[in-house]
């Protein structure tokens, strides 16, 4: 069985931002806290939110002292999740409401099958 660990940072969705950091060191390794460096892209990706879908290109960062490169995701998103941040936020929301902290399946994410 492969237990190969994956390692992602979370970061800004706006990639004019995500630039500078990159150039300049100053976003460290999750694994190593080398230093992050500018490379590639990962595979663009589509995401949901109120009916509407976008799709971003989340950027990559190699690690100088690791070697690895890391996935940088964008703040929107989740791990290997179609919808947003902020819509699965609403599902929960909607599902706790009125039961006490306890989340219960949302009737209106059940699949009839
Ligand atoms: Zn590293």
């Amino acid at each position: 069985m492969n237990t190969r660990k994956v390692f992602m940072l979370i970061v800004g969705n706006n990639p004019a931002v995500l630039e500078r950091p990159l150039l300049v060191g100053e976003l460290a390794c999750p694994e190593r806290q080398g230093e992050l460096r500018p490379w590639s892209a990962a595979r663009p990706c589509r995401l949901r939110e109120a009916g509407a879908e976008t799709e971003i290109t989340p950027r990559c960062g190699r690690c100088r002292a690791c070697k690895k490169t890391h996935v940088l995701s964008a703040d929107i998103a989740l791990c290997r999740r179609r919808d947003t941040l902020s819509c699965i936020g609403a599902v929960v929301g909607v599902c706790n409401n009125g039961n006490n902290g306890r989340l219960r399946r949302c009737p209106a994410t059940c699949r009839v099958t």
